[in-house]
């Protein structure tokens, strides 16, 4: 099955990655953004073993390995005590245990790195600044219609139409979803502090975890530990707009008006805080016709596990293995993406709500929380995720 057209849309985290992981079994790619080019945008993302050994599988562990942090713990502290309660075990332990690194990274990083291999593969077409409107799957192949920034319409067909685009999808609404995610009753504020600044006790090689009833922050070092990016996650009626709403810091402080002194201090710090709302969306089907979806258009994941960016990657270098050789055609190797990735998207996309309960739960609760994460110890802790860092690529 070598040589087919293959028109991606949307070149996100998701996007780049299959379009590079296409071009190098040998198809040709049609990558096709809404935005015009490719600002800065997001700020941390976590890269755990099962997306750092795909990402060193297409040759970018150098560059990589110049952006990246890699923590040695994630230490977990009550919001209000500042204590810690216990922790999770990353840096050398995950390296050893699932053969691959716990990176946490800059988004802008990880997508210019992305998009400079991208760039280099003669067989990628990158269209910038045409949004999609529609797709359709005919029998021997699939067309796309987009609109060009100064208003005008064109359609190109493809082998294959892959929608990488996004929690707004209108890929998604071509194989029969229609439905629009809904609003989790979370919105997430992100920010970032020079590293210099921050509390000392807050300044470790670590991801720092709080967990209140209300809310819980995550912060680690990005930017080659440069940076600190902190994400600080509140309870909210009504959802924001899109991935960068402003939000004033004095808000915020409210919220958490009695977290502990040093992470009021950090939250105190960022001069520009930009939000964005957590949604969820039950997952019907990946794939149908000649049509498929990945990552957050395929299924959004809260991100109380920090698989966002891993599952789009995951799903873009399983989808690309599956095109890989002679003797499937695309129907037959699309139902097989579906049957491989339909099962642990789903789960991880469960594991994350739970992961939420347990972050918020009352004080009862989270008692018996505190107390078996003790009891567990750091490695244990990693260990339980065994399932999902230690993916690998079907062959
Ligand atoms: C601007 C932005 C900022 C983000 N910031 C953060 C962050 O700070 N922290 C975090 O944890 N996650 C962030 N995310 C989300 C994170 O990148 C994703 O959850 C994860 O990486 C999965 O990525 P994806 O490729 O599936 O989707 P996305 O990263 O959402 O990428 C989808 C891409 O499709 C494009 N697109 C959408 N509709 C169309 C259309 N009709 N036609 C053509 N192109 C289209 C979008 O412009 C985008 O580039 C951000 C996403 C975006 C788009």
């Amino acid at each position: 099955m070598q040589g087919l057209s293959i028109a991606i849309v949307g070149a996100g985290i998701g996007g780049l990655t299959a379009a590079l992981s296409f071009a190098r079994q040998g198809h040709s790619v049609t990558l096709i953004e809404r935005r015009p080019g490719f600002s800065e945008v997001g700020a941390g993302l976590q890269l755990s073993p099962n997306a750092s050994r795909i990402l060193i599988g297409l040759g970018l562990a150098p560059a990589l390995r110049r952006v990246a942090t890699a923590p040695d713990r994630v230490v977990v502290r009550g919001i209000s005590s500042g204590r810690p309660i216990g922790g999770v075990a990353l840096g050398a332990y995950m390296q050893q245990r699932y053969g691959a690194p716990y990176w946490v990274v800059h988004r802008a990083d990880l997508q210019t790195i992305l998009l400079d291999a991208v760039r280099s593969e003669a067989s990628i077409r990158i269209v910038t600044g045409r949004k999609v409107e529609q797709v359709r799957n005919a029998p021997d192949h699939a067309h796309i219609v987009w609109t060009s920034s100064n208003g005008s319409q064109e359609s190109i067909t493809a082998d294959v139409v892959i929608g990488a685009d996004g929690i707004w999808s209108k890929v998604r609404q071509a194989i029969g979803d229609t439905a629009p995610p809904r609003f989790h009753g979370y919105v997430a504020w992100r920010a970032t502090v020079e590293r210099r600044l921050v509390p000392q006790e807050l300044d470790g090689n670590e991801t720092g975890l709080w967990l209140g009833a209300r809310g819980h922050v995550v912060h680690y070092p990005i930017l080659s530990g440069n940076l600190v990016n902190v994400v600080a996650i509140e309870k909210a009626r009504e959802p924001v707009e899109g991935w960068s709403a402003p939000g004033r810091a004095e808000d915020l402080l409210v919220h958490y008006r009695s977290a502990a002194p040093a992470l009021r201090e950090l939250l105190g710090m960022p001069r520009e805080w930009l939000r964005w709302s957590l949604f969820r969306h039950p997952i019907k089907r990946l794939a149908q016709g000649r049509i498929a979806l990945l990552g957050d258009a395929a299924h959004p994941v809260l991100p109380f596990l920090a698989q966002g960016a891993a599952l789009a990657i995951e799903d873009a270098a399983t989808l690309a293995a599956l095109f890989k050789g002679d003797g499937q055609d695309v129907a037959q190797a699309l139902a097989a993406y579906e049957r491989h990735r339909l099962e642990r998207v789903t789960r991880i996309q469960a594991e994350g709500r739970r992961n939420g309960r347990i972050y918020h739960s009352g004080a009862l609760v989270a008692f018996g929380r505190d107390k078996i994460m003790q009891w567990i110890g750091p490695e244990s802790m990693s260990n339980r995720y065994d399932w999902i860092y230690g993916f690998r690529t079907p062959e």
